[in-house]
């Protein structure tokens, strides 16, 4: 039955031990994990975290979406979960605003959290924010499979070569982390669900990579790198490194030098921007819009305010002249660095500096296929493959959700590829940062 929002009704409460963390990601939900009997109140705009690193095994449907989201009442039991958006930060008044259905509430906090992550970074290229689709929420993924195995049939019934061209036509652009993974578990996927439509078999597809810089996967090493686009190559995989996206039709693709490409599925992950909310505050940013955070993880100039994960810019004494890359092995060292030092604010202790040094880095590549970089040494293929599943196993929050991704891998190891689409909405999720809906700007200051 579908629910109607009742009339707006204001309510004035105050955050549990006086903490509010506003995002329920990797580094607010660490957080609140962490301070544990302390308590503390989170809001997010869902009731589970995301758990990224397993997205693209959701897309090709070797893992069950369900498994990858991990309930905040399971794995925060002591933290007061307040399910709405963040739409207004008043600084100066130390009043947070959220809305959802209920109506809208105002917390009041002593210590704030800021941890609500990024958005993808769009840019204005024609035809983009129309045609685009991100890979960053669950709904990406599973808009993203269902609409791959539509393209096929589609492709099966087309009656021309040229609009057949456009349904088995892929683009990626952007070649870090979630692109390139994105790409081969979709190609896998494509390649398996092909054992039924035979009119298709023999039907040339096009998948091709597009990186602005000059190699794809620019944050490893660059032998791993290179490891990766020969083998991305050797499936077939067109990689256009130092190339720049030019236009998004209906149809196609253009890329900088002319070079045009038929498609419906363009896929954008390049990179992403910190939550449009930072830009609203008066609090301290660097060049990209980062919230500026001191050693200690607070933010610069303000004694109560913290900020950590995706949204922020950390410096980090492990690697002096480097901030921290966004990902989520460093927004979860971020938030156990940060619950130490709220409960140190608390009990008046003195704070300690943050300082983590990464083990490595690990990707998949598709199935059996996966490179990896653990303590200096650099693995690839069919142990890289398990280094990676091994280690993301190992980083999931919650025991029951780690035992259901092994079962799924498990059993995939057995069966073929389900090619069943999960049924989600046709319309592609919205694409770019767009700021929270009903944002009060007066109420947004210092
Ligand atoms: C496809 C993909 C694959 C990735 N793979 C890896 C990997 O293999 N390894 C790795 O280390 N990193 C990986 N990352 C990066 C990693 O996901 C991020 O660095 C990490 O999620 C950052 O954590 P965060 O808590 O700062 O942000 P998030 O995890 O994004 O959390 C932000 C939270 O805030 C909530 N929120 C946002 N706006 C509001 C609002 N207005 N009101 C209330 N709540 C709100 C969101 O719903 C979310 O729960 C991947 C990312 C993607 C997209």
């Amino acid at each position: 039955m579908r629910r109607h929002p009742r009339a707006p009704r204001a309510g004035h409460r105050e955050a549990r031990s006086g903490i509010l963390i506003l995002g329920g990601g990797f580094a607010g939900a660490t957080v609140a994990r962490r301070l544990g009997r302390v308590g503390a109140t989170l809001v997010s705009d869902e009731n589970a975290l995301l758990f990224t690193p397993m997205l693209p095994e959701v897309a090709s449907g070797s893992i069950e979406p369900r498994h990858v989201v991990i309930p905040l009442r399971q794995t925060c039991p002591h933290v007061d979960l307040v399910l709405g958006e963040v739409t207004a930060i008043n600084l100066g008044r130390r009043i947070v605003t959220v809305r959802n259905e209920v109506g809208e509430l105002h917390y009041r906090y002593e210590q704030l959290v800021i941890a609500l992550g990024a958005v993808p970074r769009t840019l204005p290229i024609p035809g983009l924010a129309e045609y685009g689709v991100g890979f960053k929420s669950f709904y990406d993924a599973v808009y993203l499979r269902d609409h791959v195995l539509r393209e096929l049939e589609l492709a099966d019934n087309e009656l021309t070569p040229e609009r057949t061209a456009a349904h088995l036509g892929f683009v990626f652009v952007g070649a870090g982390y979630a692109g390139v993974e994105a790409l081969a578990e979709l190609h896998d996927l494509v390649r398996d669900a092909l054992r039924h439509y035979p009119r298709l078999r023999d039907v040339p597809q096009r998948w091709v990579l597009v990186e602005a810089q000059d190699r794809i996967l620019p944050a490893i090493p660059s032998r791993l790198g290179e490891y990766a686009s020969e083998l991305l190559a050797r499936r077939g995989i067109e990689i256009h490194t130092g190339t720049r996206l030019d236009a998004v039709h209906a149809d196609r693709v253009e890329l900088a030098g002319g070079r045009q490409i038929a498609t419906h599925t363009l896929v954008w992950s390049a990179g992403v921007a910190p939550h449009p909310l930072v830009a609203r505050l008066d609090l301290p940013t660097d060049d990209r819009g980062h919230i500026r955070v001191d050693v200690t993880l607070r933010v610069e100039g303000h004694d109560n305010v913290w900020a950590l994960g995706d949204i922020a810019r950390v410096t980090n004494e492990a690697t002096p002249g480097r901030t921290d890359p966004p990902t989520s092995q460093h927004a979860i060292r971020q938030a156990r660095r940060l619950a130490g030092n709220l409960r140190a604010t608390l009990e008046g202790r003195p704070l300690q500096p943050y300082r983590y040094r990464a083990l490595g880095q690990v990707a998949t590549l598709g199935r059996y296929r996966g490179i990896a970089e653990v303590l200096g040494l650099r693995v690839s293929g069919m142990l890289g493959w398990l280094i990676t599943r091994t280690y993301h196993l190992y980083a999931m929050p919650l025991l029951t959700r780690r035992i259901r991704v092994l079962s799924d891998w498990t059993l995939s190891l057995f069966f073929r590829r389900d090619v069943v689409s999960y049924g989600g909405s046709e319309a592609a999720p919205a694409l770019g940062a767009e700021p929270p809906t009903g944002m009060d700007d007066t109420a947004t200051s210092r």
